[in-house]
C-alpha cells in the first residue's frame, strides 16, 4: 500500500481480474424466462398497474451489490457480466467500503449499485438474483446479515411498490431508505430517483438525494471508480 492511501481502498483487493467463476455458469441468455412479467392477470392480481399495452416494455430498476467474503470486486464483475444476460446494464456506480451495520462482528463490506433495464417481473428478477448469489458462492445457510460473498438486492423497480409474501419480496427493498451503503451508490447514478414514485406511500415524492442527509452518520467511503465492471483483457489489464 502506498503511504497516505486509505486502507479501505486495499481492503477489498479492487482491480483483481475475474477468476474462473464465469466459466462455471451456464450462459445467461439460455436461462432467460420467456413469459413477460406484466401478464395482465398477474399484474391485476397484485395491483401493480393496469398492464394493457405494457407487457413488452423494459422497466428501469436499481440493484444493490454487497459482499465481505473473498474478493467482492471480482464477484461483482462476474455478477454484472451475468446480469447483461437478463437485461441491459445501463450504468454502474463507484465502489464503496462500508462498516457492517446489522451485525458488527464481521469484516467491512464492499458495495455498489447498478441500473438495469429489464422486462422480467419483480419476482423473476428476484429469482434471477438469488440464483446468481448462490452460483457465485453465497452460503444459503449463512446467518441473516452475516458475512456473505454476494448480496444482490432489488432496491427500486420502476417506482413500484410490491409486497409478495409468497416469494419473500418487498420492493423497494425494505431497508433501502435507512442504508447509506445502498443510497449513496444509487444517488451517484440518479440523485433524483423517486423509488416510491408509483406507490400509495408517504415517500412518493422522496428522492434518494433527499434521504442521504438522514444516513450521513453511517461509515461509508468511496474506494474506487465505476471502471470495476469493465471487461478485462486477456493480459488481465482493464
Ligand atoms: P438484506 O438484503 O437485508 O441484507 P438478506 O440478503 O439476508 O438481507 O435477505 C434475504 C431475503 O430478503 C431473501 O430471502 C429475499 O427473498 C428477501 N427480500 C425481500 N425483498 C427483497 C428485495 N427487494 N431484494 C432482495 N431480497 C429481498
Ligand atoms: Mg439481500
Amino acid at each position: 500500500m502506498c503511504s497516505g492511501e486509505d486502507p479501505a481502498i486495499h481492503r477489498h483487493r479492487i482491480g483483481t481480474p475475474p477468476g474462473p467463476l464465469l466459466a462455471e455458469l451456464p450462459a445467461a441468455e439460455s436461462r432467460r424466462p420467456t413469459l413477460a412479467w406484466t401478464d395482465a392477470g398477474a399484474a391485476d392480481e397484485i395491483g401493480w398497474h393496469s398492464a394493457i399495452g405494457y407487457s413488452s416494455l423494459s422497466v428501469r430498476t436499481f440493484i444493490g451489490l454487497g459482499g465481505n467474503l473473498g474478493e467482492p470486486a471480482v464477484v461483482f464483475r462476474t455478477a454484472v457480466a451475468e446480469l447483461r444476460g437478463v437485461g441491459q446494464v445501463v450504468k454502474v456506480s463507484s465502489l464503496y467500503d462500508s462498516a457492517p451495520r446489522d451485525a458488527f462482528d464481521q469484516p467491512h463490506f464492499l458495495n455498489a449499485a447498478l441500473e438495469l433495464e429489464t422486462d422480467l417481473s419483480p419476482v423473476d428478477l428476484l429469482l434471477e438474483l438469488k440464483r446468481l448469489e448462490l452460483a457465485l458462492g453465497r452460503d444459503p445457510h449463512g446467518r441473516r446479515w452475516g458475512p456473505r460473498v454476494l448480496d444482490l438486492d432489488i432496491l427500486s423497480f420502476d417506482g413500484l411498490c410490491v409486497t409478495d409474501p409468497e416469494h419473500d419480496l418487498i420492493v423497494p427493498h425494505p431497508r433501502f431508505h435507512e442504508r447509506r451503503f445502498a443510497l449513496e451508490p444509487v444517488a451517484e447514478l440518479d440523485p433524483l430517483l423517486l423509488p416510491w414514485r408509483n406507490c400509495s406511500d408517504l415517500r412518493v415524492d422522496v428522492s434518494v438525494a433527499d434521504l442521504l442527509p438522514t444516513v450521513a452518520n453511517q461509515e461509508v467511503m468511496r474506494v474506487g471508480g465505476p471502471d470495476w465492471a469493465d471487461p478485462v483483457s486477456p493480459s488481465g489489464l482493464s
